[in-house]
């Protein structure tokens, strides 16, 4: 880092860590776009390979451009290794992939991302990798459902869509109590307003296609921890497997997170305007942000997050028929699934994301049809009211 503070805040680490110049003496990064290196001689090169001396050999294993990005976002989660990924679910893959094996079982909150939950139940069982679900929120249940095999307590919190959360500092207690590892995707917070592995979290997972873009362009994820695990093991298993972080991408999230502390504070602010309003509109049967109190874990969410995040969801009064019409109704927000864009999108999930769980596990999760779901970006918010209000004055 090229300051001499030295305990340096968030904001200045969001800036200032991970950047190495090179002789050219560049002020921005620059973008190594190169997928082997040379060596001096072929002693060099053989040191290398045999691990005995540093420095790159192959883009599938380290860029110079990916370890900007890896270094950045470790400071910024309190961890000692980053490893970079080429999706989120790539990161998710490789942290089960390399930490653990047949025989051993995950318990993962109900409501996780829904490639998650496929990549659980219908690809690692394969594997002879158990898996169980719990209520996010639900402590005892997951207590509950430790077995002596039990290796990873995986959880998403908040919740998609809607907005639950856990308590990481009791969860990872009970994850540590029982020997296992605790793997919480900071997907919606960031590290900006949570940070997992100072509640004694052992793994940060990222879909860095989110929020550390911020700008709804490359795909990317990580995986934050110890140097044991992920600097050594999940590293180990990139390297051989090869779900790697292009450094163009790397690049982009890179300069994604100088700015990721404003934009997840403008998001947030948006998001908790935007949340009362609803709340107080006669076509509004109920609204799910964690910055309301009416939230049932608000004074959770005051404590545990730095602010409350851009994702509000909506019950209408009406089911599917009037959630779609207020979708429908919109003229500025993106209809589409994605979040964490400067873009605010809008989407129903009982037919979108989580169109193919069945009806009944729907209503156990309380995505009801009348469910919309908002990722709010950073336009004007009293044109994402407007844009809302359209279809739901017509509501009433
Ligand atoms: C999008 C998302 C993922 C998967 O990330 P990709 O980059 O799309 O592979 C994982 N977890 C959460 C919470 C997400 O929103």
């Amino acid at each position: 880092m090229s300051q001499s503070q030295d305990n340096p805040g968030f904001d200045t680490l969001a800036i200032r860590a991970g950047q190495t110049r090179t002789a050219e003496q560049e002020h921005s990064d620059p973008i190594f776009a190169t997928s082997s290196f040379v060596f001096a001689s072929a002693a060099e090169a053989a040191a290398r390979f045999a691990g005995e001396a540093p420095g790159n050999i192959y883009a599938r294993f380290t860029n110079p451009t990916v370890r900007a990005f890896q270094d950045r976002l470790a400071a910024l989660e309190g961890g000692e290794a980053c490893v970079a990924t080429a999706s989120g679910m790539s990161a998710i893959l490789s942290t089960c992939l390399s930490l653990l094996q047949a025989g051993d079982h995950i318990i993962s909150s109900r409501s996780v991302f829904g490639s998650t939950t496929n990549l659980f139940s219908n690809y690692l069982t394969r594997f002879g990798i158990q898996v169980s679900y719990v209520p996010l929120s639900d402590l005892d249940a997951w207590a509950k459902a430790l077995r002596p095999n039990t290796r990873m307590l995986f959880a998403e919190t908040p919740s998609n869509p809607l907005t639950e959360l856990v308590d990481i500092r009791a969860l990872a207690e009970l994850a540590h109590t029982h020997d296992c590892l605790l793997a919480v995707d900071n997907c919606f917070c960031t590290p900006a307003l949570q940070r997992p592995l100072t509640l004694g979290a052992d793994l940060v997972i990222h879909s860095a296609t989110k929020y550390l873009d911020g700008q709804g362009r490359c795909m990317g994820g990580a995986v934050v921890g110890d140097e044991s695990r992920v600097g050594k093991e999940i590293l180990g298993f990139l390297r051989t497997a090869g779900p790697t972080m292009s450094p163009f991408n790397a690049w982009v999230f890179h300069k994604g997170l100088e700015t990721l502390s404003l934009r997840m504070r403008a998001h947030s602010a948006s998001a908790l305007t935007l949340a009362h309003w609803l709340e107080k509109h006669p076509a509004v049967e109920k609204v799910h942000y964690p910055g309301l109190a009416s939230h049932p874990q608000h004074a959770l969410a005051a404590r545990q997050q730095a602010a409350f995040g851009g994702i509000v969801a909506f019950q209408v009064k009406g089911g599917r028929e009037a959630a779609w019409q207020v979708i429908d109704s919109t003229r500025m927000l993106s209809i589409t699934a994605n979040l964490g864009d400067a873009k605010t999108t809008i989407t129903h999930p009982a037919t979108t994301t989580h169109g193919r769980i069945t009806p009944e596990q729907r209503v156990e999760q309380g995505i009801g049809e009348g469910l919309v779901r908002m990722a709010v970006g950073l336009e004007d918010p009293a044109d994402i009211q407007a844009d809302l209000a359209r279809g739901l004055d017509r509501l009433c």
